[in-house]
């Protein structure tokens, strides 16, 4: 069985050796020691002054809206995973969709300014597939009509945009250190706010608004433990590992399928991290029996993102012609650490014998 991905996974010994630590001192989670070390290494990484480790990338998003007190409409993308709408709708805000970038995928930043009203307080965009949306454009119109940006950067962990990481940009941003995410702590997230009276509040935030026994403010759990800072102790130094094996598969992958298959697009002041290898067949139909194919051989890729998150069945319907045509038609390959050369092979065989018929 292939499987979409498979959690990257460090030495077992590593990491009960770095658990041991919180295990002889009995504290696994307030602010544990390995929490305060992981948290250090990623500000090092990231290259960010403040940055918060919390329990998921889905919170983080509810954070950044309450913190810059978003109450009315967010701009936001059709084409992300549905958190980043879910969290719009769970605020209480309302998400207006702009259609996407044909190339990047990433929100049209183009189109964002015809869909501004008098409401329009934020915009929520997500770095799709680890590649950057339009930074310089969208800075331009929230700077203009007074707008804060959040970037949704759950895919783009390992990503350089103009020589800085790609979480240096916005607002705020938030991350996702899921399982199934390039570098991961099995659940987790972060949430970085590039202003520090932001960054303060979003600390209270994270444990439920009080010091101690001073209360300040509302807040919420967000907090993570000692076992997960022990897996992302014991991740990170793997990362630059994790990415170049991840080239090597999308070198494998584009050698026989790039010049067949649209593929998102991406400029070279981008340096990548590969998160996903994505490919947009002609037709849904084409789609679903390259899906077929592949299940006779064992292995699932996945329709991400699918449904276009304007067409979920729970929200006032606005039109997205690129993104739901975009999303009937893509995939995204196999893709993780260690994919062994023969089963990309058999990937890519099944894929040719479909659309070369
Ligand atoms: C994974 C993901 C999330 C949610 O992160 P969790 O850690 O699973 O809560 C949010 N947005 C995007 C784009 C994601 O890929």
């Amino acid at each position: 069985m292939i499987n979409v991905t498979k959690t990257y996974l460090p030495n077992f010994d590593e990491y009960t050796v770095t658990l041991k630590r919180a295990w002889d001192k009995a504290w696994l989670t307030n602010n544990g020691e390995l929490v305060l070390e992981l948290e250090g290494k990623l500000k090092e990484y990231l290259g960010v002054e403040n940055f918060l480790f919390t329990n998921n990338g889905t919170i983080v998003l509810q954070m950044a809206l309450k913190v810059l007190g978003i109450t009315k409409e967010v701009i936001t993308t059709p084409f992300s995973y549905v958190a980043t709408t879910n969290v719009i709708i769970w605020e209480g805000c309302k998400p207006v969709f702009v259609d996407i970038d044909p190339n990047t995928f990433c929100i049209d930043a183009s189109k964002i300014e015809a869909a501004i009203t008098s409401e329009t307080e934020a915009i929520l965009a997500t770095h799709v597939f680890g590649i950057n949306c339009d930074i310089e454009t969208i800075e331009a119109i929230a700077k203009k009509y007074n707008l804060k940006v959040i970037y949704d950067a759950a895919h783009a962990f390992g990503s350089t945009y103009k020589g800085k990481s790609l979480l240096q940009y916005g607002d705020i941003i938030t991350c996702s250190f899921h399982a199934t995410k390039l570098f991961h702590t099995g659940e987790g997230g972060c949430i970085i706010a590039n202003d520090k009276e932001l960054a303060n509040k979003l600390m209270l935030y994270r444990q439920f608004g009080h010091v101690f026994d001073d209360f300040y403010s509302i807040g919420i759990n967000g907090k993570n433990s000692e076992f997960h800072a022990a897996m992302g102790l014991c991740v990170l130094p793997n990362v630059a590992a994790i990415i170049a094996d991840r080239k090597r598969i999308s070198l494998l992958y584009d050698a026989s399928l790039a010049t067949i298959l649209q593929r998102p697009k991406m400029e070279n002041t981008l340096s990548y991290n590969y998160a996903y290898y994505p490919v947009v067949f002609k037709s849904e139909e084409v789609l679903l029996q390259v899906v077929e194919k592949l299940k006779e051989q064992q292995i699932s890729g996945r329709r991400y993102f699918y449904p276009s998150l304007n067409e979920l069945p729970f929200i006032e319907k606005q039109p997205c012609v690129v993104s739901e045509d975009i999303s009937r038609r893509v995939f995204c390959l196999p893709f993780y650490y260690g994919l062994e050369d023969e089963h990309i092979q058999t990937i890519i065989t099944c894929i040719l014998s479909i659309i070369k018929k």
